[in-house]
């Protein structure tokens, strides 16, 4: 069957093997990021509704549970094509995840927009995890790079993530997401490391950009420089122990895997049958609906070998269903590799 809302599952570097629904099914977003993978916002919103109907969804994953129950994902991850939290049925579709599929743990990523709302933040107690992003507590750079509806002091959503951190008892994975010029001030620095101490995530994710973003303003950094900011902000993450004495990272934080850049395809996690070609083409042309991405990022996202999905861009690319850019040769996006798109 085909699904209009359930993705993947995709490989991701923060969370393992995950299961992509779409809460909103459109461009509708509380931000209009500089670096958005999925593009530029179509509708930029505060409002709440119930833009894809929970019983639609939770129908769609009952569907998929029937047809893949003996290959299911590390996690189910709301999020989609802009901000899950403006879906208003978040708490019916979180809950109806967890009965659907009661072995596999519900991941929301969030912008933290909408933490401030009291019924957001009771929505996603009944999450596993929450992977809120803040990428500048500098409101100059956080209005320039992420561009939120109704501008937005972004202390104010950062005090909103530590109060819902103090009732919540599921794991947070902060993500900041570097862009070149824009956000890697030191005084974006200082104050997160301030706030990383004061907040005492499960994780801290630094990220860049891997593919392109909706505007060439934003640009990836160094890979060095992403790896300054990962380890000055993982230090300030220190948990007490059983006996109450300070200790430094958990050994889950040092040994989770870095969010990053995607890095070369190696096929090992290939496990969708050759024969089933059909399924392989429709599955890259699917996930380049999402954002552009190289033959190695589709790879491991779609756990195939380099080779199939290297066949499926080219009879794609033939048949004009997607188009080839030329690669980035930055040394910050660090690939050689072509990016592929959606006509
Ligand atoms: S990156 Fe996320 S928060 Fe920003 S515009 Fe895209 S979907 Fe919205």
């Amino acid at each position: 069957m085909k699904f209009t809302y359930i993705f993947g599952p995709v490989y991701s570097g923060r969370l393992g093997h995950s299961l992509g629904l779409d809460l909103l099914g459109k461009r509708i977003c509380s931000m209009d990021c500089l670096y958005c993978e999925v593009g530029k916002t179509e509708e930029l919103t505060l409002t709440r509704k119930p833009y894809v109907p929970a019983k639609d969804l939770l129908d769609e994953l009952r569907q998929w549970r029937d047809e893949h129950c003996d290959n299911l994902p590390d996690y189910v991850t709301l999020g989609g094509s802009g901000e899950p939290c403006l879906n208003s049925e978040l708490d019916i579709i979180i809950k109806g995840c967890k009965q659907i599929l009661p072995s596999v743990p519900v991941a929301v990523l969030t912008n933290s927009t909408l933490l401030c709302d009291s019924e957001v933040q009771e929505a996603l107690m009944e999450a596993d995890a929450v992977l809120p992003s803040l990428d500048s507590l500098v409101d100059k750079e956080f209005t320039k790079l992420n561009r939120p509806c109704g501008g937005g002091i972004v202390a104010q959503l950062a005090e909103c993530l530590v109060q819902f951190s103090k009732k919540y008892s599921g794991k947070i994975f902060l993500e900041i997401l570097l862009s070149q010029g824009i956000n890697d001030s030191q005084e974006n620095l200082t104050l997160l490391k301030e706030y990383v101490t004061k907040l005492q995530p499960h994780r801290v994710d630094v990220t860049t950009l891997s593919r392109p973003g909706a505007f060439s303003l934003a640009k990836a950094v160094d890979p060095d420089v992403r790896k300054v900011w990962q380890n000055a902000l993982s230090e300030c993450i220190t948990r007490f122990d059983a006996n109450g004495s300070a200790s430094p990272q958990h050994a889950s934080q040092k040994n989770a895997p870095p969010a990053t850049v995607l890095q070369s395809a190696t096929g090992e996690f290939a496990d969708l049958p050759e024969q089933n070609w059909s399924a392989v083409k429709q599955c890259v042309l699917e996930s380049l609906k999402r954002r552009p991405q190289t033959p190695s990022q589709l790879a491991i996202a779609l756990t195939l070998p380099l080779s199939n999905v290297q066949r499926a861009l080219d009879t794609l690319e033939h048949e004009g269903d997607i188009y080839k850019s030329e690669p980035d040769r930055t040394a910050a996006l660090n690939t050689d590799e072509p990016f592929y798109s959606c006509q």
